[in-house]
Order: structure tokens, then C-alpha cells, then sequence
């Protein structure tokens, strides 16, 4: 299985086979860049169907961290941490050690989160061995979701503002598709701002209460992809704008909090050629991860608000280098944010 040569390696700093028998831990930390600060990013257990397949999901999210912190205007690097098993079978008290310590002895060039397959308790054992773990600290910022609301739906507006020109959200028409933490406060900010709102969830009680508490229109889960409305903001599921769905889409805008919403890459250039506006996923739904990066016994929420709002501003800025290079936006997005972490080409964000 090639390392360095790896289809996904993408000039990574450190990557980290870590192995400890007596836990049965087996976990691959990769460090995709430093430049900005320490690297970042949460640690995922997944019951992996190869170790080729766990290596590339590391070296994978580790890039992405990379470009969503320094978009996000974050001091952090990118990094990742993957172990292999089962989440439900295969976590112990020694596994956690195990990895706190593999994790200490890298003095902090990465601090490990909460990803897929950990929970706030995992990462508690994980603190005993290292502090280098972000996310259960002292002085939390609490639960992220509404700054990721809050910076989807200033995000939605710089977008609107590019595609349709205009600044008044007043009667835009929004599909919302999931309901959940993030999806439910980003229709109640749509709401507040007066625009006509279709929703849906597989969870028939939060629609309910969209309809009842915001006025919105419900909408069977197939049926929102193409509805005649200016903005589909996937708040659900990733991989949503794929073969199926793109088709269907009658919006003129793609912007919404899910990661990873591009099934494939071609699926964003399908989308640029029919002038739908994408607004890359991990610039729009950065709040969360820029609330948290506050976080300390000094936590001020006023500052860390003011940081999420930046995110209009870094969208405007992704959209205007769009139009201007005739790219995507998704690959306007990867120049500007590695014009914050190359070397060469790196400036004051
Ligand atoms: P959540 O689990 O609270 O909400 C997801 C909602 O989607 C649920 O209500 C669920 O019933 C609904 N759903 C699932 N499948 C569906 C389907 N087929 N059709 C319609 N609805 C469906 O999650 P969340 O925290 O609100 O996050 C939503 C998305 O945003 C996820 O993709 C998440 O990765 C991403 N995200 C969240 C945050 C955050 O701060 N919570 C930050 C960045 C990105």
C-alpha cells in the first residue's frame, strides 16, 4: 500500500501509525499542514473495510481541515485522526489511553476532536493521558449548531447577493432539507428575515412544528430537489448533489450547512455550467468549528459571533474570485484558502 505516493497524500507534513497490543488500539493520525498552527481536526472510529481505506479518510480530512480552518481565518492547521474499529464493540478505557499517549507524544502539532464514532466521554479518557484534546475544555462554548446556523444563513445571503443581487432575504423562496440542530435554527433566522420557506425531514414532528411555529410549507423528502424555489439549502445528509438529484434541482442557488454536499467534483462543475451558485459546504458551515476555536476560560461570545459573521465575507470574497478566474466556486475556495497557508503565497487573514 504506497504512502507518499498515494493518490491522496497531497504534500502531508506527518502521518502516524500508532499500535498498542494490549488495547488492540490501531489508529493513523495525519498532519496534512502546520503552517497556520497546530493541526486540527476531530478523531473518527470507523470499522474500516481496509487499512487503505482508513489511510486515504485520514489523509482526506486532514486536507480538508487544512482549508476549512484557514478559511475560517482559524490559527490551526489541518489534521485528523482515524481508528480502526468498531464504535460499538471495540472502545475501552485503555484504547482511549493508548491513543491519548501516541497523542502526547507528538507535543501538540495536533489536538483531536469529537468526529463520527466518539463521544465527549471517549474523549474525557483521552484528556487523562494528553491535554492536546479541544472540545471539552473548561470554559466550552457549548453546543456549535447555532453559530453554524447563524454563519449558513449570513452565507445565503452573500450568495444571494452574487447570483440573484439582491440584499433583502424578504420572500426568497428556500427549500430546507433536514431539521435537525442546525437546519431548524437556520429556517428560524429565514423565517425572521421574511422569507418563504419549504421544508422537509424524514422526522414528520419536526416538520410539524417548521409549519406550525414558521409558517413553512411541507414537503415530501423526494419532492424538495425541484422545487421552483431561489435557494436548496441541504441541511441533512452528504453526497446530496449527485447523478439522482442534480437533474431535478431548479434553484439558483446550492447553499446549506451538510459536509461534503458534492457526491463528485464533476457534480460542482454540472452545477457552475447551469449558473447554480454552490457555496462550497466547508466555507457556509464553518460556525460551529470557529465558535468552538474560542473556547476557553476567557470565552467571549460577542468576539466569537463577530468571527462566524466574517464567513459572509469570506463568501463574498470566494464568489467574487470565482467569477473573476471563471472557475467553480468550490475551486475558488481552495485558492483563497491556500492563500492563507502556502508559504509563498500566504497573506494576513
Ligand atoms: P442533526 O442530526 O441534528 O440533523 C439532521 C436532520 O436531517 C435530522 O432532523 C434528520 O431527521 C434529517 N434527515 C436525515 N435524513 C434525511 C433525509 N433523507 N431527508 C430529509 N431529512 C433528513 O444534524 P445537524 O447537527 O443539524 O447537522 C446537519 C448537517 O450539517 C450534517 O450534515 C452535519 O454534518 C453538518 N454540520 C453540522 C454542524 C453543527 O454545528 N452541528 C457543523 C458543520 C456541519
Amino acid at each position: 500500500m504506497p504512502v507518499f505516493t498515494a493518490k491522496d497524500f497531497n504534500d502531508h507534513e506527518q502521518i502516524v501509525f500508532c499500535h498498542d497490543a494490549n488495547s488492540g488500539l490501531k489508529a493513523i493520525i495525519a498532519i496534512h499542514n502546520t503552517t497556520r498552527g497546530p493541526a486540527l481536526g476531530g478523531c473518527r472510529m470507523w470499522n474500516y473495510e481496509s487499512e487503505e481505506d482508513a489511510l486515504t479518510d485520514a489523509l482526506r480530512l486532514s486536507r480538508g481541515m487544512t482549508y476549512k480552518s484557514a478559511l475560517a481565518g482559524l490559527h490551526y492547521g489541518g489534521g485528523k485522526a482515524v481508528i480502526i474499529g468498531d464504535p460499538g464493540r471495540d472502545k475501552s478505557e485503555a484504547l482511549w489511553l493508548a491513543f491519548g499517549s501516541f497523542l502526547d507524544s507528538l507535543g501538540g502539532r495536533y489536538i483531536t476532536a469529537e468526529d463520527v464514532g466518539t463521544r465527549p466521554a471517549d474523549l474525557e479518557i483521552v484528556r487523562r493521558a494528553t491535554p492536546y484534546v479541544a472540545g471539552i475544555a473548561e470554559g466550552g462554548a457549548g453546543d456549535p449548531s447555532p453559530a453554524t446556523a447563524h454563519g449558513v444563513f449570513l452565507g445565503i445571503r452573500a450568495a444571494v447577493n452574487a447570483r440573484l443581487d439582491r440584499k433583502e432575504l424578504k420572500g426568497l423562496r428556500v427549500a430546507v432539507q433536514g431539521l435537525g440542530n442546525v437546519g431548524y435554527a437556520l429556517a428560524e433566522h429565514l423565517a425572521e428575515a421574511g422569507a418563504e420557506l419549504y421544508v422537509t425531514d424524514i422526522d414528520e414532528l419536526a416538520v410539524a412544528r417548521a409549519v406550525r411555529q414558521l409558517g413553512a410549507s411541507a414537503v415530501k423528502p423526494d419532492d424538495i430537489y425541484g422545487l421552483e424555489v431561489d435557494v436548496f439549502a441541504p441541511c441533512a445528509l452528504g453526497a446530496i448533489v449527485n447523478d439522482h438529484t442534480i437533474d431535478q434541482l431548479r434553484a439558483s442557488i446550492v447553499a446549506g450547512s451538510a459536509n461534503n454536499q458534492l457526491a463528485e467534483e464533476r457534480h460542482g462543475r454540472t452545477l457552475h455550467q447551469r449558473n447554480i451558485l454552490y457555496a462550497p459546504d466547508y466555507a457556509i458551515n464553518a460556525g460551529g468549528v470557529i465558535w468552538v476555536s474560542h473556547e476557553g476560560p476567557a470565552f467571549n461570545a460577542v468576539a466569537a459571533l463577530a468571527h462566524v459573521e466574517r464567513i459572509e465575507v469570506t463568501l463574498a470574497e470566494i464568489f467574487a474570485r470565482a467569477r473573476k478566474e471563471g472557475v467553480p466556486p468550490e475551486a475558488a475556495a481552495d485558492l483563497v484558502a491556500e492563500d492563507r497557508f502556502l508559504p509563498d503565497r500566504e497573506q494576513a487573514a
